[in-house]
């Protein structure tokens, strides 16, 4: 047992080293002299145990400490007990990253750690398997030197990392990638790439399946419908058949319908890269939907069209008409005849807005978030009363997507809703006497 300091002891030790020193003046008369020679050997030793501190500091391998006497043996014992607390302390820390690297090596996705600077500190095998990276000679590289594509660097460059980048493998062709970035400690981010191609296989081969069975659909149906139209006016309006007739003719022309939705949907969704150099012009996309809005409500509804001059979203017309005719029929079929609609194209802050206003149905806030989805109805059966296919605001949600927009929908029960999207400013053209805000 190593023994500690003491300030008492030390304080002890001195008094008593001076008082042999001034007894020994005072027995030759010569008490300066006594006390000076007694404080040069004190300075010698302390000189001395302090060349023995620096050896073992510096030259010795040992890891015990010197035997220190006198009051450097507490500094001596104390250091050796720093040290041993640092050794532990080390090796806690390190078995605890080697249990972190184990747990990070398990991961099913490429994981990296990078400094603020995006220097690599740490990768795991997959993240060499997918990004070819080579540890550890890659340590301290930066992470855009190794994965040389635009998007990625324009990804790291942004501070929100809320949404993921999909990148080819800069190893494979095949191999599609989800990168997503975690800030996280000291300005470090996490970087995870989980390999999605298997995914993105089996959604293109879900598209093409159901466009595929919807186009083999839409000519049987053609066939069936032609054929009842002639029964109905063959047989005399009297005939029992008449009814069974007419309603075998409304459920076919319901289907044709959920199964034109269904290859519009697929044909928005395939067409991923729309050409956002086209201008559409929408005075004339208003005055079409009036038209079509007029015929759908049957003089059964007050519209109040509204469009501001001359301020034109660039992308696909056929796309973005079907998004905005959704909603104005979504408009009629959800609200009672003789209510308004109105139907607006405004500047706004941020772009241009499309809104569908009505004091229809109204809508319970949990259902709002799920409107989108395909099928999701909130009363199937006026839904299927009025033509619904339950893919409407899918079509929509899919059209605005590809235009860097998304549906927002305010409403309350029994007094209406509001359909709206804002095309963002940068695919807006204005007219020339505007600037862009
Ligand atoms: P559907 O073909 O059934 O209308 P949509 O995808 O267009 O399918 O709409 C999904 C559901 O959202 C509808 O079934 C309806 O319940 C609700 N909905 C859509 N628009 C409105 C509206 N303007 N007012 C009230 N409910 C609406």
């Amino acid at each position: 047992m190593y023994e500690s300091y003491s300030g008492y002891r030390l304080a002890t030790r001195i008094i008593v080293f001076f008082l042999v020193f001034l007894l020994i003046g005072i027995i030759f008369k010569q008490i300066s002299l006594s006390l000076l020679l007694g404080s040069l050997l004190l300075l010698m030793w302390n000189y001395r145990q302090l060349t023995r501190l620096n050896y073992w500091l510096w030259l010795d391998k040992r890891l015990t400490p010197p035997q220190g006497n006198g009051s450097w043996e507490g500094i001596f014992n104390g250091i050796y007990r720093l040290q041993g607390k640092n050794r532990r302390r080390v090796g806690q820390l390190a078995s605890l990253l080697a249990r972190f690297r184990q747990g990070a090596e398990a991961l099913p996705d490429a994981a990296i750690v990078l400094d603020s600077q995006h220097n690599i500190q740490w990768c795991n095998k997959l993240a060499q398997l997918n990004l070819g990276l080579v540890w550890p000679q890659d340590n301290g590289q930066r992470i855009d030197n190794l994965i040389r594509h635009p998007d990625f660097s324009t990804y790291l460059k942004k501070s929100d990392f809320q949404d993921p980048l999909e990148l080819i493998s800069p190893v494979s062709e095949q191999r599609l990638l989800e990168i997503r970035l975690m800030a996280y400690g000291n300005r470090q981010l996490l970087l995870v790439a989980r390999d999605i191609t298997r995914i993105r296989l089996l959604e293109g081969m879900r598209r093409e399946f159901v466009a595929n069975v919807s186009h083999e659909l839409k000519t049987p149906l053609t066939v069936l419908q032609g054929y009842l139209e002639m029964m109905q006016e063959t047989i005399p309006e009297n005939d029992m058949n008449q009814q069974a007739l007419k309603l075998m003719n409304q459920q076919s022309k319901r289907m044709k319908s959920m199964v034109e939705q269904l290859l519009a949907l697929s044909r928005i969704e395939d067409a991923a890269d729309v050409d956002l150099q086209n201008t559409v012009d929408m005075s004339h996309m208003m005055s079409m939907l009036e038209e079509e809005a007029n015929a759908l409500a049957q003089g059964q509804y007050q519209f109040e069209f509204s469009c501001e001059a001359g301020i034109n979203p660039h992308g696909n017309e056929t796309q973005l008409f079907s998004a905005c005719i959704n909603l104005v029929s979504n408009a009629i079929r959800y609200s009672d005849p003789d209510s308004k609609i109105q139907v607006r194209w405004a500047l706004v802050s941020s772009g241009a807005e499309f809104s569908v206003t009505d004091n229809g149905l109204g809508i319970a806030t949990q259902h709002i978030v799920r409107l989108t989805e395909r099928f999701y109805r909130v009363d199937d059966a006026r839904s299927r009363k009025t033509g619904g296919s339950g893919l409407g605001l899918a079509i929509v949600k899919h059209a605005l997507s590809h235009h860097h927009s998304e549906l927002s929908i305010t409403s309350e029960v029994g007094k209406g809703s509001r359909f709206s999207f804002i095309i963002p400013m940068h695919l807006i053209e204005l007219p020339a006497s505007q600037h862009k805000v």
